[in-house]
């Protein structure tokens, strides 16, 4: 694949890792970023960092460009779908957005019951999809 079929393939991708590259951008994190590229597109770092850079000038800062060109509809899209993405975790395995958030007490109650090996202990949330927990 080239870069520019890899860059083609992130542009016509509706939601993961688009949005995640964007989100890693728009933190300034270009390394996690760059991961991001490389487990999706299973490509060596070389190319992830060139295809990263390239979805920077060309795909990202078009999509938040100065604010003077969009109008005011295409900002408040623009932001709704930050905003949504960002308040909608996903499983890291499968994607799902049909997630549990473990609540406090779950934790604790699995703190008390399994020690230092409970397995829940720092993870925040369950996949009703697969049933992975992070
Ligand atoms: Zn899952």
């Amino acid at each position: 694949m080239t870069i520019a079929e890899m860059l083609n393939t992130l542009d016509n991708a509706t939601d993961s890792p688009f949005y995640d590259i964007c989100h890693y951008l728009s933190n300034d994190n270009f390394n996690d970023a760059v991961i991001c590229i490389k487990d999706y597109f299973k490509c060596d770092d070389t190319t992830a960092k060139a295809v990263c850079m390239d979805f920077k000038t060309t795909i990202y800062d078009d999509l938040y460009k100065p604010h003077s060109q969009l109008s005011p509809t295409e900002i408040a899209h623009n932001n709704a779908i930050a905003q949504e993405w960002q308040n909608k975790p996903k499983c890291p395995t499968c994607n799902s957005t049909n997630l549990k958030k473990i609540s406090a007490t779950s934790k604790v109650v699995n703190t008390a019951v399994f020690g230092m090996f409970g397995t829940k202990r720092f993870k925040q949330f369950h996949c009703n999809n697969c049933g992975y927990e992070w």
